[in-house]
């Protein structure tokens, strides 16, 4: 049976529909009505919420972790549906959903087996030395404890893994802290099926309702209302820069600051090496047009940007690009919005008057045709512009003289999700000496690959430092990401009656 959305918010357990409606916009199939969120939906779910914490937080582990896995068996119970609506909706193939799926379902496993083993709990103890000179020490326990109800934007281009039930919501749910989504308006119902799996989890698992909500759609006002609601304690967003930024300022601007964990947009600079340049510069071409078209080029670890040093290696590599570019054809985009963006951008850099075109496709409607362009060093070091993401199957080649000025350029890199060097042997001093700078500049760093595709891993760091994230010390990705979600607390001479069971162990 194909699923079909009934449109409503789900709030502490309760289908709810509030009176307005707004129609989804799929990239093929029938569009659906869903419920228009509230300022006041938000109150009810986030009370709902802080109702649920108190229970939850002092759920044990193993508890939390069935309860993961629980959600995970029921996403994939709802398989077929999830991948017929979500490709609907965001007009990404069937392949690219069921992988997606795979990683939501592994990455809660995942969390399960993280906090069933506990050493993110970071237990640190200081023994009493009531003897001591000139003054005793209390015995001193420290334990990382959930922060209190979490808000989670999920993002247009993961309506699996970076959305409903995805990497924020694990995390959260993970370190104990009840979850309150603000569903993507472009995948309503995408988000609608997850929640009722989710429902259903909690069901099973008797968790107490108000540990999960989603609320849809709405304008602004929603997502801001849920930020600024002084009962949420963090915020996890993956999206764009302009939004995250937004939503960060409110943040940082409220009577009680709270944290708030933006996954922004990169450029993911490449960096081509002169060996591996001369060796394989057309392999490494064809293998970088595949990443910058692969979803449209809708991914935040798109690597937007080649910089190789000038000369026929470079163009042996330009060439091999632009003939792989030349050959996809146009994709469908997310959104009708994101496809527009995506031809402003394309206008925006075409028209600055600092880069050659190199191939621009044609495309039409919500469809995107891969553009490849090519700039100096020069250029690229005085124009802010050329350094911005757009979202979408666009690169944008630097040409540098020499070492110093690919130095330069890497010097003057903004903060990046992924960078990525291209080397082989002989490349290592030249390597050594800018390793130092990129290490600043990317939370991962990649030698001789592509940065499309985050491993779900303990040591997986998805984020950097602004404004590829709005906090440097975070990842949204892998086991780490739940301490964002956790703060330490230390117990001083307290009964081991009175200390919660994670500081007992
Ligand atoms: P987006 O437009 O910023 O939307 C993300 C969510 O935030 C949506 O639910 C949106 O509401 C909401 N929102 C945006 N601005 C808001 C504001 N001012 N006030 C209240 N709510 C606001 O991002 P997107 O287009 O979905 O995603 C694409 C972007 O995400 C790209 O830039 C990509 O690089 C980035 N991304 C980053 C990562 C990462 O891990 N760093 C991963 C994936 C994508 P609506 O639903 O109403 O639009």
């Amino acid at each position: 049976m194909p699923f079909t959305p009934h449109g409503k918010h789900l709030i502490a357990g309760e289908w709810i529909a509030s009176g307005e409606t707004f129609e989804s916009a799929p990239a093929n199939g029938l569009a659906h009505r869903f419920s228009v969120g509230t300022v006041e939906l938000v109150d009810r779910a986030v009370r709902a919420a802080e109702a649920a914490f108190e229970t939850y937080a002092h759920s044990s582990r193993q508890d939390r972790a069935v309860f993961l896995e629980t959600i995970a068996d029921e996403i994939e119970a709802r398989g077929a549906e999830i991948t017929e609506i979500g490709t609907q909706e965001s007009g990404l193939p069937a392949a690219r959903l069921e992988g997606e799926r795979g990683r939501t379902a592994g990455q809660l496993r995942l969390f399960a087996a993280h906090i069933r083993k506990g050493d993110y709990l970071d237990r640190r103890y200081g023994a009493a030395l009531p003897e001591r000179q000139p003054l005793p020490r209390p015995e001193l326990v420290m334990v990382q404890r959930p922060i209190g109800p979490v808000a989670v934007f999920g993002a247009s281009n993961f309506p699996l893994a970076f959305s409903t039930a995805g990497g924020d919501t694990a995390a959260a749910l993970a370190a104990g802290c009840p979850v309150v989504v603000r569903g993507h308006s472009a995948h309503p119902g995408t988000g609608e099926i997850v929640a009722e799996a989710i429902k259903a989890a909690v069901e099973k698992c008797g968790m107490p309702t108000g540990v999960f909500s989603l609320i849809q759609g709405g304008d602004n006002s929603v997502g801001q209302a849920l930020v600024q609601h002084p009962l949420i304690k963090a915020v996890g967003f993956t999206g764009s820069l302009a939004g995250g930024r937004a939503l960060f300022d409110l943040c940082a601007a409220r009577p009680e600051p709270i944290p708030f964990f933006g996954e922004l947009g990169s450029v993911n600079p490449m960096f081509l090496m002169p060996q591996a340049a001369e060796a394989r510069g057309p392999e490494i071409g064809r293998g970088w047009a595949g990443s910058l078209t692969m979803g449209a080029g809708q991914f935040c670890t798109n690597p937007g940007i080649a910089v190789v040093i000038d000369g026929k290696e470079a163009d042996a590599f330009v060439a091999a690009a632009a003939e792989a570019l030349a050959q996809v054809e146009a994709q469908v985009m997310l959104t009708d919005g994101i496809a527009g963006a995506f031809c402003d951008g394309r206008e925006r850099i075409a028209q600055s008057g600092a880069v050659r075109p190199v191939t621009v496709g044609i495309a039409e409607g919500r469809a995107a045709a891969p553009a490849l362009f090519e700039t100096s060093a020069a250029e690229f070091g005085e124009n802010p512009l050329l350094h911005q993401e757009v979202f979408g199957p666009l690169g944008l080649v630097v040409r540098a003289t020499s070492a110093d000025e690919v130095m330069d350029i890497a010097r003057g890199l903004e903060g990046q999700l992924t960078v990525t060097l291209h080397m082989d042997d002989g490349d290592t001093e030249a390597a050594q000496a800018l390793l130092p700078v990129l290490e600043r500049k990317a939370g991962r760093l990649l030698v001789n690959g592509f940065p499309t595709g985050v491993e779900v891993a303990d040591a997986m760091v998805h984020g950097g430092p602004y404004p590829a994230s709005t906090n440097f010390g975070a990842t949204s990705v892998g086991t780490l990401s739940i301490r964002r979600f956790l703060r330490p607390v230390c117990y001083q001479n307290m009964p081991a009656a009175l200390l919660p069971e994670d500081a007992r162990g």
